[in-house]
């Protein structure tokens, strides 16, 4: 139950006003309410009914970026230092916010805010490495005729738009950040549209940025609210970067104004991710042990409401029973409750509405699993089970991977993962595919050749691949846990998008042109230059 000090601050919610246009403004009505998931009781609102977007993005490309373009990569570089700085002093207040609207733990808060943190501090150390350069190489001039002087080269120029990025709700930290920092490097200026659910944590983080006078006006606005017609203003030189469940991304993709002007977009989608347990990985090796306890963890983490979490739990049919029986019983020790109390291990889901898609989900998939566990009664520490939007941990086990359609195509988003066996190493690979196209896979096995053999055969299909084997067991960062200087995006079902992978990342943000000229005129560009790639 809140405390009466929490019943004060939900009855002052705040009003969650956007920063457009160099200004801070609030929409008409209402609007949406934001909620403490534990108990529903409202944190803020946000309404964009009204709000001039048209203006605001003018505003962005006219003012923001030009500002922006006059600056080199390190000046820029040097700006990000300075973002990242502004967040970490207010560490304490993101981890609050973070557990009033999103329902997290200190664990899960880490990871959107330190990896919101971590990702801009990455981006300010490396983009610092392109030093005075305004604009990107692509390796060096090239002859292009039997007169040597005439030369050719692919040169990066920063776009003259928008990036107007529009985020999902699971990482309101994360999210923000990890597009805002490449883009800022790049030159380009951002207009973050959080989910509005939990807009009040990248609203405040933009705010403590606006308010400590960092970059220039109209490098960085933020809308809170719906999108309106945010999308029908977009012109040539502006991006959309998306992430979020794919029939949003496809309506972004299929929208007129999109599709007319030829909009870069890049969508960052749902995802079927799958563990794979090698055949070797028998009850008792190392990678067997280091496989459950990463599913697990998986599961839970952000009461599994990553887009990266394992879903898919791919085990040798001759192991099936001991694997289930292992996350079984580990899942059994998840305290699910209001993470205010330091035992609680699981939070709740961000809302009634996405309590509801899990349940409503888990039954779905039932129709061709079956409950391998299900905590025998459920009662969320200091919670109510009815008011807040708690989910048990919920393992599910198929018959066979064939039989099972569902479970390769339905995306629950919540605590909940299929088990699903395998005969050989040819059905296991054949199962991983069938999620048509992945953000993550992880294998865990103790030989190097099966690995090496499952990076073959799943690099197609997958964006990402975890490799483990038991010396890097305790090391890795995680299935789930997306790293700046490594590609975070997927084909197929993911959408298709490349986001990050260090200063690649960068390119999204530039037109790529071939400059043909004499061997002088080439050179003098390449000094205006920086190659990402030999950075
Ligand atoms: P969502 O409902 O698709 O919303 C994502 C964002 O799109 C929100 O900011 C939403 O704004 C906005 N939006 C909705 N309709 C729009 C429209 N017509 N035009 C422009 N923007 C629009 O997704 P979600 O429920 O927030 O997030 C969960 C999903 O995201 C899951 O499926 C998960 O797998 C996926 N996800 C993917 C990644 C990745 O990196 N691939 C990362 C995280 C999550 P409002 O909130 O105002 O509606």
């Amino acid at each position: 139950m809140p405390t009466a000090a929490e019943n004060q601050i939900a009855s002052e919610a705040k009003v969650l006003q956007s920063y457009l246009g160099g200004k801070w403004q609030s929409g008409e009505g209402e609007g949406a309410d934001l909620v403490n998931p534990c108990d529903g009781t409202m944190r803020a609102r946000a309404s964009s009914k009204g709000l001039d977007l048209k203006a605001a993005l003018e505003y962005s490309r006219n003012v923001g970026g030009p500002a922006l373009r006059k600056l080199s990569f390190a000046q820029r570089a040097e700006l990000l230092g300075k973002i990242a700085d502004a967040l970490a002093a207010r560490r304490d207040e993101w981890f609050e916010i973070s557990r009033r609207n999103s329902g997290n733990t200190k664990t899960d808060a880490a990871i959107d805010v330190d990896g919101a943190i971590g990702t801009v501090k990455f981006f300010a150390k490396l983009g610092g490495k392109l030093g005075d350069a305004h604009l990107l190489c692509d390796g060096g001039p090239t002859r292009l005729a039997r007169d040597a002087n005439f030369q050719g080269m692919h040169l990066g120029v920063p776009l003259e738009g928008v990036a107007v990025h529009i985020n999902a709700f699971n990482f309101p930290a994360w999210g923000l950040w990890e597009k805002a920092a490449v883009s800022l490097l790049a030159g380009v200026p951002v207009l973050a549209k959080p989910a509005t659910s939990t807009a009040w944590l990248a609203q405040e983080m933009v705010s403590a940025v606006i308010e400590a006078g960092i970059l220039p006006p109209g490098g960085l606005s933020i809308l809170c609210g719906s999108p309106n017609d945010l999308l029908e203003h977009l012109r040539l030189g502006d991006v959309i970067a998306f992430t979020g469940s794919a029939d949003t991304g496809e309506g972004i993709r299929q929208h007129p104004r999109v599709r007319q002007h030829n909009i870069r977009v890049n969508i960052e989608a749902d995802s079927l991710n799958a563990a794979l347990l090698g055949p070797d990985a028998a009850p008792g090796t190392p990678a067997f042990d280091f496989f459950v306890r990463e599913v697990v963890r998986e599961m839970t983490l952000k009461t599994g409401q990553k887009c990266t979490a394992i879903r898919r739990v791919l085990v040798p049919s001759e192991h099936a029973a001991a694997a289930t029986e292992a996350i079984a019983t580990a899942l059994s020790k998840v305290v699910v409750g209001n993470p205010a109390n330091p035992a609680v291990t699981m939070g709740p889901v961000v809302n009634m509405a996405q309590r509801k898609s899990v349940e409503d989900g888990v039954r779905r998939l039932m129709e061709q699993t079956e409950i391998a566990y299900h905590p025998p009664s459920f009662a969320p520490v200091d919670a109510s089970a009815e008011a807040g939007a708690f989910v048990p941990p919920t393992l599910l086990k198929a018959r066979s991977g064939s039989e099972s359609e569902l479970v390769h195509e339905l995306e629950v988003f919540g605590p909940v993962a299929t088990v699903v066996p395998y005969c050989d190493k040819q059905d296991a690979f054949a199962l991983a595919r069938r999620g048509g196209g992945s953000l993550a896979a992880s294998v865990f096995s103790g030989d190097g050749e099966f690995l090496a053999e499952a990076a073959r055969e799943l690099g197609t299909t997958h964006g990402r691949i975890l490799l483990v084997d038991p010396s890097i067991g305790d090391s890795h960062t995680g299935h789930g846990i997306v790293m700046p200087s490594l590609m975070h995006g997927g084909p197929g079902r993911a959408g298709g998008g490349e986001e990050l992978g260090g200063l690649n990342g960068l390119w999204f943000y530039h037109q790529r042109t071939a400059v043909q000229g004499s061997a002088a005129t080439l050179a003098a560009l390449v000094a205006q230059a920086a190659d990402p790639r030999a950075e």
